[in-house]
């Protein structure tokens, strides 16, 4: 019998989207998620078990069900400000529960693992774009707990039989094309759905998180990558793996940076509509531009971004018309 993939917060928003498109591509997966923020509609694909990280008996149990050949992880908190107010809640869930996992996996001989990092492990950039070899120096918590988490498996891999790849996001964006899944956090903390908030009348207005930054027009420019693209890049990364590749780090981001204003114009001309935009106070923490560097991951793992701004907006804002029952 062919050995399951299985997927840690397969129920979120880009795991949902990896575990459609490896089934489509003939994988079996199994999704473990606890769906404390993941969304049970989203598992249409593979077997679910609901399971916590936190809870080893739980997570065996898992292991000792399926024959797991691979480990794709996403299951974390996202909320950089919310690491900043409470950090052992993301110690343990990100970093803690993370070891949980791994233990699991030599006990039962899985050695390739899949790890969603972020472009949060670089901190302020020094440079841009930003390549795998910038300083790492995360600003908060959320970035501190992924990059711990990034020495470990470097550690596991020098140390034991086990090869990972860890990804590290820019900005994931955008919906599947069918509509099936698309992005959905509560309470929403991104830029595009806001910005849908505000033309759907569910806000009053998009708040421009500042307006004086070094940038052609003032807002911060980031590297919006559509989670299609993204969730491409896994499966190379699992192929990699697979055929015996060994641990490595990739980012993914388009390359390209669009400022907030840029995306609220684009948002603008495939919605039609007009809507409030307020000029705010910068937002702590937010580096003015952030863009990546994917070279590495195009040369190694011939992974190319096939989306653009436009298709992830229009992708986004056809989801979210379906979501709220705008269609
Ligand atoms: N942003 C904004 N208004 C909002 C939310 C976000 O101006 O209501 C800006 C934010 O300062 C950043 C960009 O939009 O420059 C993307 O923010 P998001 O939270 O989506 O992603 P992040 O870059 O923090 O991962």
């Amino acid at each position: 019998m062919k050995k399951k993939i299985l997927i840690t917060g397969g129920a979120g928003y880009i795991g949902s989207h990896v575990n459609k498109m490896l089934s489509e591509e003939g994988y079996e997966t199994v999704v473990l998620d606890n769906l404390s923020k993941g969304h049970e509609e989203f598992i249409k694909w593979g077997v679910f078990e609901k399971a916590d990280l936190a809870n080893m008996a739980e997570v065996e149990a898992v292991f000792k069900k399926y024959d797991i050949g691979a480990v794709i992880h996403f299951a974390a908190f996202i909320e950089v400000g919310e690491s900043v107010k409470d950090p052992e809640l993301f110690y343990k869930n990100n970093l803690k529960n993370t070891l949980n996992l791994l233990e699991v996996c030599r006990k039962f001989n899985v050695d390739k693992f899949i790890f969603s990092s972020t472009a949060a492990v670089y901190g302020m950039p020094v440079y841009t774009p930003i390549d795998e070899i910038h300083p790492k120096s995360p600003i908060s918590p959320y970035g501190r707990a992924k990059l711990m988490v990034e020495e470990i498996l470097k550690d596991y891999s020098d140390s034991y039989s086990f090869n990972y790849v860890a990804l590290r996001y820019f900005n994931a964006s955008g919906a599947s094309i069918d509509l099936d899944i698309g992005e959905w956090h509560e309470p929403e903390s991104h830029l595009i759905p806001l910005i849908f908030d505000a033309v759907s009348g569910k806000r009053q207005d998009i708040k421009i998180f500042g307006t004086d930054y070094d940038t052609q027009d003032g807002t911060c420019v980031r590297d919006y990558i559509h989670v299609l693209d993204l969730a491409e890049a896994h499966i190379l990364a699992l192929e990699y793996l697979l055929s015996g590749g060994k641990s490595d780090c990739f980012n993914l981001g388009n390359g390209k940076g669009y400022s907030v204003r840029q995306v609220i114009d684009m948002v603008k001309k495939v919605t039609g509509k007009e809507f409030m935009i307020t000029e705010s106070e910068r937002r702590p923490g937010d580096p003015s531009v952030l863009i990546a560097s994917s070279k590495k991951i195009s040369e190694k793992l011939s992974w190319k971004p096939k989306y653009g701004l436009e298709e992830i907006v229009k992708s986004a804002w056809q989801w979210y018309r379906k979501k709220e029952k705008l269609i």
